[in-house]
């Protein structure tokens, strides 16, 4: 039987999950999804100060929301459990003193400033730093007495002086010469062990086949090479994901604003569109095609067809397809979707949702909606008593007030003469059109009309607005208006 596939999203929860992070824990699902293999999560919490249970909470969480269930990892304990390194220790120590006890591993006392000066020295030389080795001959017996005698000291891996080279699964043939930087740190103490260290006994003992992560860790992958042959494991698969880029083509970073997931959820991008975007961050279905479901992510998805190059992270991009998917949902669902924001906003309290009542609001921006959050500008006027506007915006082209106000009285009184059994889009406008198209031109009335109802510049049209509205509120905004232009 072939060997079950199994891939790990392995975050460090010393931030919050951020668009990058969910891209690298999307590949690995979808590869694992594709191969009917297993995807799971672990959370690389070595390091203490740095490492936070709300930012573990926090990517829980969001990655849930996103739909990207894992297998195996928190919550879902699998046989190779636990999935925090933190409850890990004594695994990683076990590693740590074979490699001690193989001689591949020393402990070495040279103090911090010591190691920074010989640093400063071969920089000003114009040399790549490099551990000097000062403490790799050390006999064995001095280490011992050394460390008995209270002396700090961290555990550094004999780095082979040899060129290693692996074949990602992205970029082909990759080749490091992983000695130049001398003699690494695997472990501050037996108990304290470092990122590649833990990293390499990790994958391994959790049977992991493929390690799908971002560009920025290919550095890392010569020296856990070398950790896994002195060890004696066996070699992973490695494919390594392109950079995101923002608009100036630089790697993304908090120059370029938030992007953690967080944020884009409380904007009001929908998780589908979000999982679509990312998919194209980097990956290309070979068609034109724009829009997948996870699901169908996970039949499509290819290694080979995801590029080598940087992928430009487009918010007009995620934009344009946060509105597709939007426009997907019935009213009632982006009415459910949208009622938070305006709860938020305070224009409607927590026991006032109407969900009926809303789903025509937002029947009426539906299809210009980029983001639930926009629902707040561009519906509040529904919700408050008294509008507040400038009055010269009631103005329509050269119309001077007094014609104006005549055009709204005569509008006023026409809406007035419909009763409320009658009162719908197709009455309004029936009534209300003709009377605008006796003016010299029908915006001379529709304009301050629609004006009134919303007080803003753009809007959906006026006869579905007044139609929502209700006759009361239309003839008292519409007075309002009046008001404003004597
Ligand atoms: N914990 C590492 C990070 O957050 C990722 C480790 C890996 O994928 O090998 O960047």
């Amino acid at each position: 039987m072939a060997e079950q596939i199994r891939t790990r999203f392995a975050p460090s929860p010393t931030g919050a999950l951020h668009m990058g992070g969910a891209r690298t824990a999307l590949f690995n699902y979808l590869f694992a999804k594709q191969q009917k293999g297993v995807f799971v999560l672990r959370i690389e919490d070595t390091d203490k100060e740095r490492s936070k249970k709300e930012w573990e909470e926090d990517i829980l969480e969001h990655l849930s929301w996103l739909g990207l269930d894992w297998d195996e990892g928190p919550g879902k304990e699998g046989k190779y459990g636990p999935y925090r390194q933190s409850e890990r220790t004594e695994l990683y120590k076990k590693y740590l003193l074979q490699l001690l006890e193989q001689k591949q591993a020393y402990y070495c006392f040279c103090k911090p400033e010591d190691l920074e000066a010989q640093r400063q020295d071969q920089m000003s030389r114009g040399e790549a730093p490099r551990y000097l080795g000062t403490c790799r001959n050390l006999s064995q017996e001095e280490q011992e007495t050394r460390l008995k005698a209270g002396e700090s000291a961290v555990i550094r891996f004999m780095v082979p002086a040899k060129k290693v080279s692996f074949q990602d699964l992205v970029r082909g043939t990759v080749e490091f010469d992983a000695g130049l930087a001398g003699d690494m740190v695997v472990a501050k103490d037996l108990n304290t062990p470092l990122y590649n260290f833990t990293v390499v006994v990790d994958d391994h003992e959790m049977n992991i086949t493929h390690v799908i992560r971002g560009e920025d860790h290919i550095p890392n992958t010569p020296k856990q090479i070398l950790l896994q042959e002195a060890l004696g494991l066996p070699r992973l698969a490695y494919g390594h994901l392109p950079l995101l880029l923002g608009p100036d083509r630089t790697k993304l970073s908090k120059r370029h604003g938030d992007h953690s997931v967080a944020q884009f959820m409380q904007e009001g991008y929908l998780p589908e569109a979000i999982i679509n975007f990312l998919a194209l961050l980097g990956w290309n279905p070979g068609t034109e095609r724009e829009t997948f479901s996870l699901t169908e992510l996970a039949r499509e998805f290819s290694l080979e067809r995801v590029q080598k190059g940087g992928a430009i992270f487009n918010v007009s991009r995620l934009d344009w397809l946060n509105g597709w998917y939007i426009r997907q949902k019935s009213t009632e669902e982006v009415a459910e979707l949208c009622a938070p924001y305006l709860v938020d906003a305070g224009l409607l309290g927590e026991k006032e949702i109407d969900i009926q009542k809303l789903a025509k609001i937002v029947a009426l921006y539906r299809e210009r909606l980029k983001k639930l959050s926009e629902i707040v500008e561009l519906v509040d006027f529904f919700f408050v008593e008294k509008l507040s506007y400038d009055k010269d915006l009631l103005l329509w082209k050269d119309a001077t007030r007094e014609e104006i106000r005549s055009a709204l009285k005569k509008a006023e009184d026409i809406v007035r003469a419909i009763e409320e059994k009658d009162w719908n889009e197709e009455n309004i406008t029936k009534l209300l059109m003709p009377e605008a198209e006796k003016e010299k031109n029908r915006g001379y009335m529709l304009w301050p009309f629609r004006v009134a109802l919303c007080g803003k510049k753009a809007s959906a049209g006026p006869f579905e607005i007044a139609t929502v509205l209700g006759k009361q509120k239309t003839i008292s905004r519409v007075q309002e208006a009046e008001q404003l232009l004597i």
